[in-house]
């Protein structure tokens, strides 16, 4: 195609391939080159028969292949974007310019070509590059100029002030000449500058100082860095020393550093002190304590029941209940107190120099007081929950930290465990039960290979025939020194210590094996309770027990497992698991004392549940107590009408029996039929039937 032709095509064509200051050329729509203007050829440095036929992607030094140039160029003109783009071009020469090119679709002769204006952009892009590099050295050092600048004679007295944002000192500039710090800034801040000013004056600078001010848009922290001025002679005359002290802005990092603080050492949940800092605050204390020759009080608070809340109400209702428990334990504490979370549903408080135990009490009965109002958690939730509160002293009782942490803790244990108060104060007596119960529990390790437990049995009979139906197997220790053990004694210890497990196991394979020892000697089938502590279910592995009674060939419902009610709460895979265990080989379900824990009742539906104990506080009362009594039958009518069996415990006398019969229990348990007896006597009972003690 001659240049001629394309004269023709059109006007503006025209100009723009007589235009020396652009490099023209036509194109074909796969990029071949039809036709060059004399500019073109001389940007590339070219002759235009070298051009002329090549395609365009030999120049382009960013698209070596055709394809892509003409991908590239196919997307340009299919969205119609004919703005101009910056790409690279390859000269003859080898030397590699930077361009800028404008394309436009036009129809020639009834083709479409593309008409290509290339302008060399090179120095533009090099004089760009070099005026970034000066914007960012100029922004670096406009970040080194402090963000205010004072000059102060050692009287600290304002000489004069420059701000790097006028805005800053915002018309004050006035107001500031002539005063001293003292009588501007705050006394913190103002003892700061003036310590920086003496530093300077004996050693020539100073840096490091931080103050705070709170300005109209917020809290802000700077940083001071000052240096003592160069005054030719005047150089020793104080009077004349004057400053130049550098302040910059680090509110930033303050507050960057404040959130790290805030993460390691605060509960994020209801933002109180955590252990960690709790124990370094309890450190400082015991330091001044010693040195002032006063006293503290460390108290140690538990929740109550707030598992129960956490299980039955979910997690988010627990966190609530957890803020609105420390909202109001601080609000019983002076600022001047301690109050940590410790971890879970456990707080503390430290009470320096309380001076007599009468302010501690009035401390722990007002904590108590607030916790015993109803939580309104939202939604409707209401909660009733209590606290429990030990306290040790210091330096009375404990030498360490870690003593009297531990002392706190086992004085709400012992408090916990009374009936009678939700507090207790640390007594020697205290660390002598834990001592012999440390001992206790090293014994107990030992008590199964020495042979030392026993399962001892107690007949639940049938209430209408009493005859001997069913068994609880009740555990026993011989010991050596102390004789026979209270399971109510060692049972806690060997749950604390995850004895339990392999306690439990072994008295699971010896009740099976002596009910097939029974089943042999009398041909009759006993079915036998077993006690099962939560702590049992809380493990993955495949239990011992589950093996040992699919191989026993017992016949199904041999065997009742007895749980409490709170194992119902948790709704873990682990227990669930096992009570399909239980459902699939025809072991039944007993919940035991029922009525003393939290009773929900739509979960003994859910679970299936087949017999309900009813707790022997209650049939002990059932005599003298018209609540007890009518608690009673209400909780027999509605076991029956959830299909569910009713056993009572500790029936002691002949009325209570009269009683639970006419109410419709199905079974009883207690001394008035037999104490559990060995393995032997029981025996003889399934034998010789039983004859109630009257
Ligand atoms: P529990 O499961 O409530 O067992 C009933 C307790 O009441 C037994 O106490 C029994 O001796 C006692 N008892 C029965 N009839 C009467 C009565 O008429 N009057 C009175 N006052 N008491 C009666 P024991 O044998 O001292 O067991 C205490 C607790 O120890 C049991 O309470 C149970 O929670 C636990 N325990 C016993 N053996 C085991 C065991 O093998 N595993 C587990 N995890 N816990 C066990
Ligand atoms: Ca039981
Ligand atoms: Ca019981």
């Amino acid at each position: 195609m001659a240049c001629a032709q394309l004269e023709k095509a059109s006007e503006w064509n025209l100009v723009i391939l007589r235009n020396a200051s652009d490099g023209n050329h036509l194109l074909d729509c796969e990029g071949r080159i039809l036709e060059v203007s004399e500019s073109f050829c001389t940007l590339l440095g070219c002759s235009r028969e070298e051009l002329m036929g090549k395609h365009v992607s030999q120049w382009y030094a960013l698209f070596p292949h055709p394809q892509e140039v003409q991908g590239g160029m196919g997307n340009r003109l299919e969205n119609n974007d004919h703005s101009p783009y910056q790409t690279k071009c390859r000269r003859q020469d080898g030397t590699v310019i930077d361009i800028e090119v404008s394309s436009t679709q036009i129809n020639l002769d009834g083709r479409v070509v593309l008409l290509n204006s290339s302008r060399d952009i090179t120095k533009r892009k090099e004089t760009e590059c070099s005026l970034r590099q000066q914007i960012e050295f100029t922004q670096s050092v406009f970040n080194a100029i402090p963000d205010l600048m004072f000059e102060l004679d050692l009287n600290g007295t304002y000489i004069n002030l420059w701000a790097h944002d006028p805005t800053l000192l915002a018309g004050q500039k006035e107001a500031l000449l002539g005063k001293t710090v003292e009588e501007v800034l705050p006394e913190q801040a103002a003892k700061a500058v003036m310590s920086a000013l003496y530093e300077a004056n004996t050693q020539g600078k100073s840096k490091g100082q931080t103050i705070c001010l709170d300005l109209p848009h917020g809290r802000c922290w700077f940083e001071l860095s000052t240096s003592r001025m160069s005054m030719g002679q005047n150089q020793n005359q104080n009077q004349n020393q004057h400053f130049i002290m550098l302040s910059r802005e680090i509110t930033d990092r303050k507050l960057a550093e404040a959130q790290i603080q805030q993460l390691a050492y605060y509960d994020q949940l209801t933002g109180l002190p955590n252990r960690r800092l709790f124990h370094d605050r309890l450190k400082q204390d015991m330091k001044r304590i010693r040195r002032n020759k006063t006293s503290l009080a460390l108290l140690y608070i538990d929740l109550d029941k707030f598992k129960e809340v956490n299980d039955s109400l979910g997690h988010d209702k627990g966190d609530v209940l957890l803020m609105e428990v420390s909202k109001r334990i601080r609000q019983q504490v002076r600022d001047t107190d301690t109050l940590a979370r410790l971890g879970g549903d456990e707080f503390a408080i430290v009470l320096p120099e309380y001076h007599e135990t009468s302010n501690i009490d009035r401390v722990v009965h007002k904590v108590l007081q607030s916790l015993e109002q109803p939580f309104d958690l939202g939604h409707g939730s209401v909660v009733h929950i209590s606290g429990t509160i030990g306290i040790a002293l210091y330096p009375q009782e404990a030498e360490s930290i870690d003593d009297l942490l531990r002392y706190a803790d086992q004085a709400m244990y012992v408090a916990k465990n009374s009936k009678s108060s939700r507090f207790g104060y640390f007594t020697r007596s205290m660390q002598e039960a834990a001592r012999n119960k440390l001992t206790l529990t090293t014994d107990l390790r030992h008590a199964l290979e020495r042979n030392q437990l026993e399962v001892y049995f107690q007949p639940i009979v049938d209430a209408q025939s009493e005859e001997v139906v069913k068994a609880e197997a009740l555990l026993r220790w011989h010991h050596p020194v102390h004789g026979t053990i209270s399971p109510t004694l060692f049972i806690p210890l060997a749950e604390e210590s995850g004895l339990i497990l392999t306690i439990g196991e072994w008295v699971f394979e010896e009740t099976l094996r002596q009910i097939a020892k029974w089943k042999k000697n009398t041909k009759k089938l006993v079915q036998v309770s077993v006690n099962k502590s939560s702590v049992q279910f809380m493990q993955d592995k495949i239990h011992q027990w589950h093996e040992s009674y699919l191989q026993s060939g017992l016949p199904e419902q041999s065997i009742t497992v007895e749980i409490t009610e709170s194992l119902l709460l948790s709704d873990s895979d682990k227990v669930a698991n096992q009570f399909n265990f239980f459902k699939e080989h025809g072991i039944e379900l007993s919940i035991d004392d029922f009525g003393t824990g939290f009773s929900a009742l739509s979960y003994l539906h859910r679970f299936h549940v087949d017999y309900l104990k009813i707790d022997k506080l209650f049939i002990q009362k059932m005599e003298a107590d018209f609540s007890s009594r009518a608690l009673t039958e209400a909780v027999i009518i509605m076991a029956h009408k959830l299909q569910i069996k009713t056993i009572a415990e500790g029936v002691e006398t002949e009325a209570q029996r009269d009683l639970l019969k006419s109410f419709g229990c199905d079974y009883l348990q207690g001394f008035f039929y037999s104490k559990p007896v060995p393995s032997d006597d029981f025996e003889a009972l399934i034998k010789e039937g039983i004859s109630p003690s009257l």
